[in-house]
């Protein structure tokens, strides 16, 4: 006798997208598609698996995704040690290197797809999540990083989000954060003794890092602190203001943040975050900045580059509170039938609409019409086709409106099998939505 098969769950704070969802997610991505292109971005994609040392190396050894985020395990054939992407920068950054990317130009990438990182699970924090990852490569000025934050603000107003907003910081240069630590790190020696155990670890490692804390403890200690931008040389303040103007001359509102410091390790100058407090705890929606040290770092030829990741788990969240449009149905029409003649009829018929651009679900197996008709309904469909033995004696179907009111009293009508394409395209439903 064999043994019941022991039903499994999913991986703990990795969703399935169900088909209702799953509507919306491609109605969603399909927007950001265009919008990308409107800016130029080209797709690229990046294996989900890398090196765990690009990670360590790209995103520093002293931030949370690597010290406890990341899901790295050992290539049993080799004994490398792999990790799941924990975000897209890292591999593309990695990839535009290896394919010599940058050669002749510079380039606007994006990507998009699922990253992981061992947190605890909650609204908006998930292992398995998504990003929607934009990344300029090769550009060194503060238009780039203000076109950036534009074209944020124009994703925000297609989808008819209004309570998202801008905090911006600068990062500055390697050289001024030096000088600025060295001032923090004498002031949180100050105040060792109120450290929390991630702030005593990290004061001497990454204390700009300290001053993110959320431990209202600290809060005080956190606000009088030296603040980097008050040692920004004058070209990181001259970036700073280029990216203020342009923001200003798109009547984009933002708020300084001097406390905006991201939680990885390779940004400088320019770093923003879009934060709604209509998600709870997880308000933040996108995060970006420049990181012009990266590439060396990693070992490409020297080049800038600015990019943001949108979390798309969260914006969809936020989307759905507000006007996002309703899912299309699964399909325009819905041919029903009866009997292996009548299931083959339709067969073709269904092809033949589908070259006339409509989507047709066809009724698989054979049932009565009533039950048919109840899977018509409930596919959404605006129109039934059906075909029974008196309409395939007299080659003809028969057209049943399901829900628009303006064919409403008419019945059912007759239509020779040449012209249905015809009778039913102008009742197709208009997309709702954009794509
Ligand atoms: P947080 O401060 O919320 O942990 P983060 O700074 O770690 O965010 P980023 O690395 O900037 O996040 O990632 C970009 C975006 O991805 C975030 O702004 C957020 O919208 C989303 N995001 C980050 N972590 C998660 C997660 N665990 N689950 C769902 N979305 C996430
Ligand atoms: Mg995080």
């Amino acid at each position: 006798m064999t043994q019941a098969f022991q039903k499994l769950a999913a991986i703990r704070g990795m969703n399935d997208i169900l088909p209702e969802a799953g509507a919306r997610w491609e109605q969603f991505e399909a927007i950001v598609r265009d919008w990308l292109q409107s800016y130029g971005y080209r797709n690229m994609r990046a294996p989900v698996l890398e090196h765990t040392r690009l990670f360590t190396r790209g995103i520093g050894e002293v931030t949370d995704i690597v010290e406890k985020e990341m899901y790295s395990f050992t290539d049993s054939l080799n004994g490398e040690s792999l990790t799941m992407r924990p975000e897209f920068t890292a591999g593309m950054v990695r990839a535009a290197i290896e394919h010599n990317l940058l050669y002749d130009r510079p380039q606007r990438v994006y990507a998009m797809g699922p990253v992981f990182r061992h947190e605890r699970p909650q609204r908006g924090r998930y292992r398995q999540f998504h990003q929607i990852d934009v990344e300029a490569l090769g550009f060194a000025g503060p238009d780039v990083d203000a076109e950036m934050i534009v074209m944020l603000a124009r994703l925000w107003r297609q989808l008819g989000l209004t309570d998202i907003r801008l905090e911006l910081n600068s990062l500055g240069q390697p050289e001024e954060r030096a000088r600025h630590r060295e001032a923090l790190i004498a002031h949180l020696e100050q105040h060792r003794d109120i450290l929390d155990e991630d702030g005593q670890r990290r004061m001497y490692t990454n204390p700009l890092r300290v001053l993110d804390t959320k431990n209202p403890a600290m809060q005080a200690m956190a606000d009088s602190a030296p603040r980097l931008s008050d040692f920004l040389g004058e070209a990181s303040r001259a970036h700073l203001q280029g990216v203020c103007d342009r923001l200003d001359d798109a009547g984009i509102a933002y708020r300084m943040n001097p406390r905006l410091v991201r939680g990885l390790d390779y940004y400088n100058l320019t770093v923003f975050e879009w934060v709604t407090d209509r998600l709870g705890a997880q308000g933040t929606v996108c995060g970006g900045g420049r990181y012009d040290g990266l590439i060396e770092l990693l070992g490409g030829k020297p080049a800038p580059a600015v990019g943001f990741a949108i979390g798309v788990e969260r914006l969809l969240d936020l989307w759905s509170q507000g006007e996002a449009p309703e899912a299309r149905p699964e399909c325009d029409v819905y041919i029903v039938h009866q009997d292996e003649a009548g299931q083959r009829q339709a067969a073709r018929l269904g092809e033949q609409l589908r070259d006339a651009g409509l989507r047709v679900v066809v009724h698989a197996g054979s049932s009565g019409f009533k039950s048919q008709f109840k899977r018509a309904d409930a596919s959404g469909a605006q129109v039934a086709v059906i075909l029974g033995a008196d309409e395939l004696a007299a080659q003809v179907a028969s057209v049943k409106w399901l829900r628009s009111t303006q064919q409403e009293g008419s019945g059912q009508q007759q239509v020779p099998f040449a012209e249905l394409a015809n009778v039913l395209l102008p009742g197709r439903p208009k997309a709702k939505s954009a794509p």
